[in-house]
């Protein structure tokens, strides 16, 4: 699977800046070095020590490319576990590609999104999932989503996998071995001791794949709808939230046609603003699409916010609106509804408001910004995140979700196996597949494709 090419590669961002690093790694990074980089001192890079940095200059033939700072690390104690070496250089943009090119016509090839993370994980410096979670603590844009993938490229969640694996693996091998003697009817697995295991399997695997419609919704941003009908004032809701104009305002029934969403970090946590097109009877074609997709969005929402115009509601739109919430709540019933009651800046009824009051609604004024810190606060309150800051295990991989879910179905197979007394082989087999399963997470089990699709993913450098 791995290949003996040295592999170059900016790692810092493309365009110019201060300094810029490129990285080279393989068994050549070091030899080829010492040609292409003279250090001040004269230094022989081969005899120095891993760990150490040296200034020189690079050099192209007779020509100074740049003053540089090298960084020498000796396998396998570097990222890669290979030879590295990584050049501190001038960020101008001519100079970056200059080395790059020097080291490729010298014998380096240029890496591939991700390579030096894929040989990191090949050469056993990271299992499989905290490579994968490399990749996330470079996305992470909010606090939350930078500590579930901290946690993960750590190793917390792959440790508790592996010890699973390894415990369910000794299991295997003792059934196997009963296999061998089974003229002699001899057990070497003790079936309390393994049927306690699958339990506890079951409720690690259950609760990790419940972990991941909140891993997701923070690594993503938490979904939240504001729905209600045209000119309740969404649009200017949104703008308050989020102290920008990007949604348009506007006083025409129905111009918000399709969903605009937007992002907000509210106290570490990311959100996903989607304001979508109002609800209500249309013939106009286009804004029947909106419509639809208005449902579409409120289905993935973890909040919707029901809006409501206090300056134009009466006693006789009243009821229309509570069955309104009432089907919504009835339609959506895993998402948390929540009214809001807007425009209290102009005058309104009080005997509506207390008619409402039912309904729990929060009280604002979009235009104004009354009421908009309490709303957020309030929303915050709505999701779950007290998992997170418990710092438990949150799985926010699509591909770990689904290998754990076929990995729980797999020890269910075998508690049923077990329960109904099939023979031996048969339930070596589902053990099998549920340590394959496992072996998918970390990585102990890899094909090519699975390692290509997931390093293609991360950027070059990396
Ligand atoms: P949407 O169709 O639900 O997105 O409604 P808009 O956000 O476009 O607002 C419709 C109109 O109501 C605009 O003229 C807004 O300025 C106005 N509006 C929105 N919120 C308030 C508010 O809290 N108070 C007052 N007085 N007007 C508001």
């Amino acid at each position: 699977m791995q290949d003996q090419d040295t592999i170059i590669a900016l790692a810092t961002p493309s365009g110019a800046g201060a300094i810029a690093v490129i990285r080279v790694s393989g068994p050549k990074a070091i030899e080829l070095s010492n040609t292409l980089f003279k250090s001040i001192h004269n230094k022989h890079l081969p005899n120095q020590p891993t760990h150490s940095i040296h200034l020189g200059h690079i050099i192209d033939g007779d020509r100074i490319l740049d003053e540089v700072l090298l960084s020498l690390f000796k396998n396998p104690k570097s990222y890669t576990g290979e030879d590295v070496v990584e050049i501190s250089c001038h960020g101008s943009h001519y100079i970056q590609a200059e080395i790059l090119q020097l080291y490729i016509r010298h014998g380096c090839r240029a890496a591939q999104p991700g390579e030096f993370t894929m040989r990191a994980f090949v050469n056993g410096k990271m299992d499989l999932s905290q490579a994968e979670a490399v990749a996330d603590v470079i996305n992470s844009d909010s606090a939350a989503a930078h500590q579930i993938a901290m946690q993960q490229m750590r190793g917390g969640f792959s440790s508790e996998i592996k010890a699973l694996r390894t415990e369910l693996l000794n299991f295997a091998s003792l059934i196997e071995l009963e296999l061998d003697f089974s003229e002699e009817d001899v057990a070497f697995a003790d079936q309390d001791q393994f049927k306690a295991l699958l339990e506890r399997i079951v409720k690690v695997l259950k609760y990790l794949m419940d972990s991941f419609s909140t891993g997701n919704a923070i690594k993503n941003g938490v979904p939240i709808s504001i729905v209600g009908a045209p000119n309740v004032g969404k649009s200017t809701l949104l703008n308050a939230l989020l102290k920008e104009d990007k949604a348009i305002v506007s006083t025409i029934a129905g111009t918000t046609r399709d969903a605009i969403e937007d992002e907000l970090i509210v106290e570490g946590i990311k959100f996903r603003f989607i304001d979508t097109a109002g609800i209500r009877q249309t013939d106009d074609s286009i804004e029947s699409i909106g419509i639809e997709k208005t449902y579409n969005k409120m289905a993935q929402s973890q909040v919707i916010l029901y809006l409501l115009d206090v300056s134009t509601i009466s006693k006789t739109n009243i009821e229309l609106f509570l069955e309104e919430v009432q089907a919504t709540k009835k339609k959506y019933p895993d998402a948390q509804c929540l009214v809001v009651l807007n425009k209290t800046d102009i005058l309104h009824s009080n005997e509506v408001l207390t008619f409402l009051s039912k309904l729990k609604p929060l009280s604002i004024s979009a235009k104004t910004g009354a009421g908009i810190e309490t709303l957020k606060s309030h929303i915050l309150s709505l999701v779950q995140t007290g998992k997170l800051r418990n710092n438990d295990t949150i799985i926010t991989n699509a591909r770990h979700y689904d290998a754990i879910g076929n990995a729980l179905q797999s020890i269910q197979a075998v508690r049923a196996g077990l329960e109904s007394n099939i023979s031996g082989d048969l339930l070596a087999i589902d053990i099998r597949q549920a340590l394959y399963h496992f072996g998918l997470i970390t990585g102990e089990i890899s094909t090519d494709d699975l390692l290509g699709n997931i390093f293609t993913n991360f950027c070059i450098g990396k």
